[in-house]
């Protein structure tokens, strides 16, 4: 562990003033703060970050003050703690019912603002909100359940983000546990009968794999990887709930020295194997937006089983393990220095909406003007977040209609609205959503789910409780409809 001078002190301080406190659980609060300190470490976070994820909850909840953190730990560690502090009380006002609207609006913006100051923030409260899903247990149901959405609708896709892929399933898989608990047991069976069905037929294909690749002297490891229950059940969403159509529940991870290797690799398994039609991603040369890169192919094996692999090189995977993580390990140095310029120049491209988050935020501070929208978009590219009038943010993808907020609420009120008010004023279900929109759903109980419906709605998810809830009706008086494409994106 660790034996800095410096992270000791910050130890001891945050023991101090945490003195007497504990946790939901039971155990000393001080639990937290360097539970929080070893998910850092792990992540092979700076030492001004570990220290302030130590401290990261002193000023909010003890008498610590920013001054005496400052004085012991200098400027960066106070301004790390200050942005945690701000992240959290932002994230709070947003659900201050009664002056909702200016509220949100303002806050909204000091997130931004908190966030864009220094991304380390952001890292700190992934660790925090991690450790705390790891031991949700302890919290009672209704704040479990908050707890959870709030981490599957915002933390978790800010960890896809950042490329940080461990973190992303570890927190998706927590969390989802609590949104849905039935749904994941059933999916987790799934996946476990599943695996160990192929087991046995997995071992021979890595065999004739590896024996294919030293033929032609290829260095190589090889390793199988779970698919995550989340990942499953969005794929399903998606896919219309046809299992049919999930060819990655198996898959094998090939990890190579360079680039050369990966596209040779991809060439020996598509000679072993029949690579199935549409199914092969060069991300090498086309990275995902948050800068995964990989070769995947799905091929099915000469006993018709169905196997996806994952071919990259050591960097890509730590990469694509860690993300945002592994650069600062790898740049530590630099990225202080940078810092100190307030700026990061070593970002890889695909994260430059970090650097332009930075610049948006310098200017929001200075005062100027600047299009929220433009930056939200770069945020999260596909997304956009509502807020019910209590101020629970929901995210949709872009262009989502109100029925699509509606269903996402529940299948009950989904069935029976009767109308919209956007942002205070009413609206009408046509009306497509956008960024920051607070949406109030009226309802009837009198109403009943209306098969026109169907051309108001663009997500998946409402389509198959809108569908769901048309059968009865449908059969009887409706002639059925043309098929029609089951999704967008
Ligand atoms: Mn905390």
């Amino acid at each position: 562990m660790t034996d800095s001078p410096r992270v000791q002190k910050a130890i001891e301080m945050a023991k101090k003033a945490h003195a007497g406190q504990l946790r939901k659980t039971g155990e000393p609060y001080i639990v937290h703060p360097l539970a929080v300190q070893k998910i850092l470490e792990e992540w092979g976070m700076d030492e001004d970050t570990i220290i302030a994820g130590i401290l990261h909850d002193t000023i909010e909840d003890t008498d610590l003050t920013l001054d005496e953190i400052k004085q012991e730990f200098g400027e960066p560690v106070a301004f790390l703690v200050d942005g945690v502090t701000k992240l959290s009380t932002a994230r709070n006002g947003m659900r201050d019912i009664d002056t909702y609207l200016p509220a949100t609006r303002d806050n909204f913006l000091r997130l931004m603002i908190a966030l864009g100051d220094d991304i380390r923030v952001l890292i700190i409260k992934l660790a925090d909100r991690l450790h705390n899903l790891r031991t949700l247990s302890a919290l009672p149901p209704d704040k479990q359940k908050k707890i959870a959405k709030e981490s599957l609708e915002v933390f978790a896709p800010l960890a896809d983000r950042l490329n940080m892929g461990r973190l992303r399933v570890e927190m998706a898989d927590l969390a989802f546990k609590y949104v849905d608990p039935r749904r994941f047991e059933e999916l987790k069976n799934i996946i476990d009968k599943y695996n160990k069905s192929a087991e046995k037929s997995l071992v021979k294909i890595e065999e004739e794999v590896a024996e294919a690749l030293k033929k032609e002297k290829i260095k190589f490891e090889i390793s199988g990887r779970v698919k995550s229950v989340y990942s499953l059940h969005k794929k399903l969403a998606k896919h219309n709930q046809n299992m049919g159509e999930i060819y990655d529940l198996t898959a094998l991870r090939i990890i190579v020295e360079d680039i050369t290797d990966c596209y040779l690799s991809l060439g020996v398994i598509h000679s072993l194997y029949t690579p199935m039609n549409g199914r092969i991603k060069d991300y090498i040369a086309m990275p995902k937006q948050n800068g995964y890169q990989s070769l995947h192919t799905t091929v099915i094996t000469k006993d018709k089983k169905v196997v996806e692999f994952q071919i990259r090189t050591r960097e890509m995977h730590e990469y694509a393990e860690r993300g945002l993580a592994a650069s600062f390990y790898y740049n530590e140095q630099k990225l202080t220095e940078n810092y100190k310029k307030g700026k990061i120049e070593h970002l890889p491209t695909n994260l430059l909406w970090i650097t332009e988050l930075q610049m948006t935020a310098a200017r929001l501070r200075e005062g100027k003007k600047v299009d929220l929208k433009k930056l939200k978009i770069n945020l999260f590219a596909d997304k956009i977040f509502v807020y019910t009038p209590k101020g629970d943010i929901i995210d949709l993808p872009k262009g989502a209609l109100p029925l699509d907020f509606a269903y996402k609420l529940h299948s009950e009120i989904g069935d029976h609205v009767v109308g919209v008010k956007i942002n205070g004023k009413m609206s009408n279900l046509n009306k497509r959503l956008e960024q920051g929109d607070i949406v109030e759903i009226l309802t009837s109980k009198n109403q009943t789910p209306k098969q026109s419906w169907l051309d108001r709605i663009i997500t998946p998810h409402a389509r198959t409780k809108l569908l769901h809830a048309l059968r009865p009706s449908t059969r009887e008086n409706v002639p059925p409809k043309k098929k029609r494409k089951p999704r967008q994106q």
